[in-house]
């Protein structure tokens, strides 16, 4: 088997120049690439590159954009040794989630990172971080989709983008990151799986546009901001955003009762914290405890893209209300800190 890895661009700013709207994706990368990175390219891994169409602003990303991911890593999977995604930050940590469920526990390497600064550009991040990502994609297989941002390697499903302007962007609140990168790569022992047995499927998932609303709750919330999602037949399900361990309203009887009607409507209700640290407690406080009764599904530490992912992967399964109630407690890849 070829030791070449494979990097596809799917857009960004890692891959912008600059517009007269403003940074914009641009192809011919590889040449940007190769000025960036110089001589050290000598003592990286062999890559071909490979750049998807149309080239994106990560802010508008849908699920076809997931799909077509998905199929370009499915399809290569057996001709390279591992594998770097250049991706817009925006939406990174939602595309990392998603991934990570829909390839599951696997035996290559696939690296997702990005920038802040554009490649070529004065102070960019972006050679770093490419550097990096390639460094670890050729390293035995972590078992799991990784993020890999300013000298960081995290779980696939567990980043989250809490920084617009510094250069470390993401952070992995509620799980120990995979690998540090200072002058040693420093990896967290217990995260290689190199024995996960995988075979490559080119699976047609059926992701549903607008299947999945994201609700986060704010004092005296209108009704007019949640109950669109009770008369639209896209919505099958709704993360709630709830307060601190997990908490919502459970003064605002409008609020109580629009909960009760999604669960007639057998629409999936998951609960996650707005805090970025930390997770819900369903339950500890009697303002929280209403939830349980109320059939809604405990987000745990779960990150609100993973949350959202994970939903929608169930869903694009053909999985209904019933089946997606029974198998929620169960973590996949490792989304949630089991007890
Ligand atoms: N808007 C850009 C994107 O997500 C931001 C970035 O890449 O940093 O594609």
């Amino acid at each position: 088997m070829t030791q070449k890895l494979l990097i596809i661009y799917t857009g960004g700013t890692i891959g912008m120049t600059q517009t007269e709207q403003g940074l914009a994706p641009a192809p011919g990368l590889q040449t940007r690439i190769e000025e960036a990175l110089g001589e050290g390219l000598n003592d990286l891994p062999l890559f071909d590159l490979l750049e998807l169409s149309p080239l994106i602003d990560s802010s508008n990303i849908t699920p076809a954009n997931w799909q077509a991911i998905y199929d370009t890593l499915q399809h290569h999977w057996s001709s390279y040794a591992g594998f770097v995604i250049l991706h817009g930050t925006d939406t990174l940590a939602y595309s990392a989630s998603v991934l990570s469920f829909m390839l599951g526990q696997c035996n290559k390497n696939v690296v997702i990172t990005g920038s802040q600064i554009p490649l070529g550009m004065s102070r960019s991040d972006g050679a770093t971080n490419i550097e990096s990502a390639l460094a670890i994609a050729a390293e035995p297989s972590f078992g799991m989709v990784s993020v890999l941002f300013h000298h960081t390697l995290m779980q696939g499903s567990r980043v989250t983008k809490f920084s617009s302007h510094d250069f470390k962007a993401f952070q992995s609140f509620n799980a120990e990151p995979l690998a540090k990168l200072s002058i040693h790569k420093q990896f967290n022992g217990t995260c290689f799986n190199n024995d996960a047995a995988y075979t490559p499927v080119v699976r047609d998932y059926e992701f549903r546009d607008g299947a999945v609303a994201v609700l986060p709750l704010y004092p005296s919330l209108p009704r007019y901001a949640y109950e669109g999602m009770l008369h639209s037949e896209q919505c099958q399900a709704v993360i709630l955003q709830t307060y601190g361990a997990g908490n919502i309203a459970d003064m605002n009887t409008d609020f109580v009762d629009f909960l009760a009607a999604l669960q007639r409507q057998q629409k999936i209700v998951v609960n996650v914290t707005q805090c970025a640290h930390g997770g819900t407690a369903q339950g500890t406080y009697a303002a929280g405890s209403l939830l349980e009764k109320l059939g809604i599904l405990d987000g745990k530490d779960m990150t609100l893209e993973a949350a959202y992912a994970k939903v929608h992967w169930l869903l694009a399964q053909g999985y209904d209300y019933d089946s997606i109630t029974q198998q929620w407690a169960h973590a996949v890849i490792g989304e949630f800190t089991e007890a």
